[in-house]
C-alpha cells in the first residue's frame, strides 16, 4: 500500500471520481499531445510495446472487476477499435458488469460512416455505452470526424448508448471544446452529459475540480494508477493483475476517496 504520509498528500477532494481503464491495445492510428500512454504507444510501435490484450485474458480480467461487484468500467487503448475483438469485448464486459458500468471510448477515426454499418457496429456493442472522443485536436488529425460523429448520433437507438468525452488545453478550449461546425452536430442531451477534461499535463492549482484516478489495467499484465489533471508525477506502475490480488489495486480507490490523492512517483 502507498504511504500516506501528509506531505505526500496534494489535495483533500471529495469530487474525485475513480474509473477503471482496460487499454485493450496499446496501438493508435492518432498522436496527441496530451496523451497519457504517449510513451507506450510509442514502445508499441517500436516493437517494444506488449501485444494487444487476448479475448480470453479480457473475460478472466472483466470476470475479477464483475466478481466485486466494480462500477466505471471503461475500455480503451490506443484506439479499441483497432483490436479487431473490440465489439465483443465492450458487449462482454457489460453483460456482466451491468449496462450503465460497461463503455468503450474511441477517437471515432474507425466508425462507420455508413449507416446501415454503423447501426450494426452500435448493435454488436451490445449493451456498453460509445464514448466519442472528440476535440479539437482530434478534429485536427482527421477531416472525417464530423461525418462519422453525425452518423453515430443518427444511428444510436438512444442518447443512453452515447458519451461525449472531451479534453481540453486551456480556458477557452473548455469554454468551446469543439468548433461550431461540430458543435452543432452534437445534441444539447449529450453537450450536458459531456465529460470535459482539462489537458492532463496542465497545472493542478489552474484547473482544482479535475481530479480523477484510473486504475489502469494494461494487455501485459501490468497496472498503473494514473492521476488525470495533476502535474508532474501522474503516473505510478502499482503492481500486475494477472499476479496480484485485485484488493491491492483498489487500495488505492480507498485512498484517493478517503484520504486525497496521492503523488505518484
Ligand atoms: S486518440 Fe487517444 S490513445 Fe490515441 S494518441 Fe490520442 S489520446 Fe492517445
Amino acid at each position: 500500500m502507498p504511504k500516506t504520509s501528509k506531505k505526500s498528500q496534494i489535495v483533500r477532494s471529495p469530487r474525485v471520481r475513480i474509473e477503471f481503464a482496460v487499454l485493450i491495445t496499446l496501438r493508435c492510428n492518432f498522436r496527441c499531445s496530451f496523451c497519457i500512454v504517449k510513451d507506450l504507444l510509442e514502445d508499441t510501435e517500436l516493437g517494444r510495446g506488449p501485444k494487444d490484450m487476448d479475448y480470453s485474458d479480457f473475460k478472466v480480467l472483466i470476470n475479477k472487476l464483475a466478481k466485486r461487484k466494480e462500477k466505471n468500467v471503461c475500455m480503451g487503448g490506443g484506439e479499441p477499435f483497432l483490436h479487431s475483438d473490440a465489439a465483443l469485448m465492450a458487449s462482454y464486459a457489460a453483460q456482466k458488469l451491468g449496462k450503465t458500468h460497461a463503455s468503450i471510448t474511441t477517437n471515432m477515426s474507425l466508425f462507420p460512416t455508413d449507416p446501415d454499418a454503423a447501426k450494426k457496429l452500435l448493435k454488436s456493442l451490445g449493451e456498453a455505452r460509445l464514448n466519442m472522443s472528440i476535440d479539437r485536436e482530434h478534429l485536427r488529425h482527421d477531416k472525417s470526424l464530423p461525418k462519422r460523429i453525425k452518423t453515430a448520433i443518427d444511428s444510436a437507438e438512444s442518447y443512453d448508448d452515447l458519451k461525449v468525452i472531451a479534453v481540453a488545453r486551456n480556458s477557452y478550449e473548455a469554454r468551446h471544446p469543439f468548433p461550431k461546425s461540430v458543435s452543432r452536430l452534437i445534441p444539447m442531451e449529450l453537450k450536458q452529459n459531456m465529460d470535459l477534461r482539462f489537458d492532463y499535463y496542465s497545472k493542478m492549482h489552474e484547473h482544482p475540480k479535475t481530479e480523477d484516478l484510473s486504475i489502469t489495467f494494461l494487455p501485459n499484465g501490468r497496472v498503473f494508477a494514473i492521476l488525470i489533471g495533476a502535474s508532474p508525477n501522474i503516473k505510478a506502475m502499482i503492481g500486475d493483475w494477472r499476479k496480484d490480488p485485485l484488493e491491492k489495486f483498489m487500495e488505492w480507490r480507498s485512498q484517493a476517496q478517503y484520504f486525497g490523492l496521492t503523488r505518484f512517483n
